[in-house]
């Protein structure tokens, strides 16, 4: 169940485009939280070295994730707390149901958790019967809207203040304001309600520390304490992914993503839940399970380049400085996981096939890998899934790999061109003629001295060349070619 649009990257990013308000919200937001991002990492000398010591952490952690994780589900049930494991959506979506039609349950609050949007939960538990409500404000809203997150931390950046207000209007039977007090206040006196009332508490978890079994949430609005401890029951989802070795290590954890997510020193509350409650007569939920999710991400661990992968903390950085992400916003990916991050997890998650376009979703500028709080080095990344989609099926390796999930798209065209690239370069005889024949073609093309938006059968034949000349103008070859001036300013030549 993946519900992906990835394979329409291109035509989802082409529609984006001619949204003026949605490029208008994704200017305003992405710029601020890239500002308040650099002011927040300067109150921080020593930055760089906690960005190499959380990475440093993470590879550790990623090389024996095996050994973290059971030191992480020993721990977590002596505190009290159950832990699941699910190979996939399906088996974790179906762990949620049967624990929520054990406790005969009708309503589970949800606080905001990637790993249950990657997993489709909502519509497993309403398939069920069963209600799921967003209590988070930006997931409350495109809840509402109908619609997925288009940011790992901010699920609504793509709406405007008028967009939300027209939305209560419509859906909530409001009258129309543009206060937005009044808007928060409204959502926040419908949430509340709802929180005595659920039977189930659904959270995600940001670490899972292996030497103490607790679970770390962190948050702003309060939400997430109210969904793990009013109702009885709490579920946390947490990818395998997520487990720390010590306590310790969140010393550098919190220092990095609050600064990097919001430009905050720290979120408003940090949950950290140790198994269930103590004594009968402490409040708190009775039952703390925990699921672990699998879903692909032991795929990644084979290789130190997408091992790499496994490294995120979600923190949603890259989104804000991707110039991509910036004009097209997060739908336009189609997978819960948008921007530079989602360009290389999504295909490493649900199989090349699904998400071939992504890869190329890039101008390579490396803005994600400079502003990335554990190093990930996106970039090489997205070149070692551009080269798997070039190599196709029948090279990908035997033996379990992620390559193996689904036939990659085959690029001969470009095999064919850099081979001819590559014959013309290495023959100098050839490359001038070819130098002469081009100049001979580009009559056909160039107007008013260079070389505008090309031909419909230019495009046809040669579609990179065409998207190229579609936003810019192109220099013509020139008259001579450097041999010919070499030659006639010399007067002998270079071959
Ligand atoms: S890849 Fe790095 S910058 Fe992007 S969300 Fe993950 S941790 Fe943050």
């Amino acid at each position: 169940m993946t519900h992906l649009t990835s394979e329409t990257f291109d035509a989802n990013a082409r529609a984006a485009l001619t949204d003026t308000q949605l490029r208008g919200a994704l200017r305003k937001a992405t710029s601020l939280f890239g500002e308040r991002r650099l002011e927040a990492t300067k109150s921080l000398p020593n930055w760089e070295d906690l960005r190499s010591q959380a990475r440093a952490i993470k590879d550790e952690t990623l090389l024996h994730l095996d050994g973290y994780l059971e030191q992480f589900e020993s721990n977590a049930t002596q505190a009290g707390a159950q832990i699941h494991w699910a190979r996939d959506a399906a088996e974790a979506n179906s762990i949620v149901c049967r624990l929520a039609r054990e406790r005969n349950a009708r309503l589970a609050v949800k606080s905001k958790s990637m790993a249950t949007e990657e997993i489709h939960l909502n519509a497993a538990l309403e398939a069920e019967g069963i209600e799921a409500l967003e209590t988070d404000l930006g997931e409350y809203i495109i809840q509402l809207a109908g619609e997925t997150p288009s940011h790992i931390i901010a699920p609504a950046i793509h709406k405007t203040k008028g967009q939300i207000a027209e939305l209560f209007v419509d859906k909530l039977g409001i009258e129309r304001t543009s206060d937005v007090s009044k808007l928060t206040s409204t959502a926040r006196q419908i949430l509340r309600a709802k929180f005595g009332a659920a039977d189930i508490g659904i959270s995600g978890v940001n670490f899972g520390v292996a030497e103490t079994g607790t679970i770390l949430i962190l948050e702003n609005e309060g939400n997430i304490r109210l969904t793990t401890s009013l109702p009885k029951t709490h579920i946390a989802v947490m990818g395998i992914e997520k487990v720390i070795p010590s306590f310790a290590n969140l010393e550098v954890f919190l220092k990095l993503l609050p600064r990097s997510g919001t430009g905050q020193h720290l979120t408003s509350y940090q949950s950290l839940i140790t198994g269930t409650k103590r004594r009968p007569e402490d409040e708190g939920p009775d039952e703390l399970h925990i699921i672990l999710l699998d879903n692909g991400r032991s795929r990644m661990l084979a290789r130190a380049v997408t091992r790499q992968s496994l490294a995120c903390i979600r923190c949603g950085a890259c989104l804000n400085a991707c110039p991509v992400y910036q004009q097209v916003g997060g739908h336009a990916y189609g997978s819960v996981y948008p921007g530079p991050i989602g360009a290389v997890i999504t295909p490493q998650l649900f199989g090349l096939a699904k998400a071939a376009q992504l890869p190329y979703a890039s101008s390579l500028c490396g803005a994600c890998r400079e502003v990335c709080p554990v190093k990930i080095d996106i970039p090489e990344l997205l070149l070692y899934l551009r080269a798997k989609i070039t190599e196709g099926p029948e090279r990908q390796e035997a033996g379990g790999g992620w390559q193996e999930e689904g036939p990659a798209k085959r690029r001969r065209l470009e095999h064919l061109a850099f081979k001819i690239w590559a014959a013309v370069m290495t023959r100098p005889r050839l490359y001038e003629w070819n130098g002469k024949l081009l100049r001979v073609f580009q009559r056909f093309i160039v107007r008013g001295g260079k070389i505008g938006k090309v031909g419909g059968v230019l495009t046809m034949i040669a579609p990179p060349l065409g998207a190229w000349t579609k936003a810019r103008d192109l220099r013509p070859i020139d008259a001579r070619s450097f041999r010919e001036r070499w030659r006639e300013t010399n007067g002998f030549g270079d071959d």
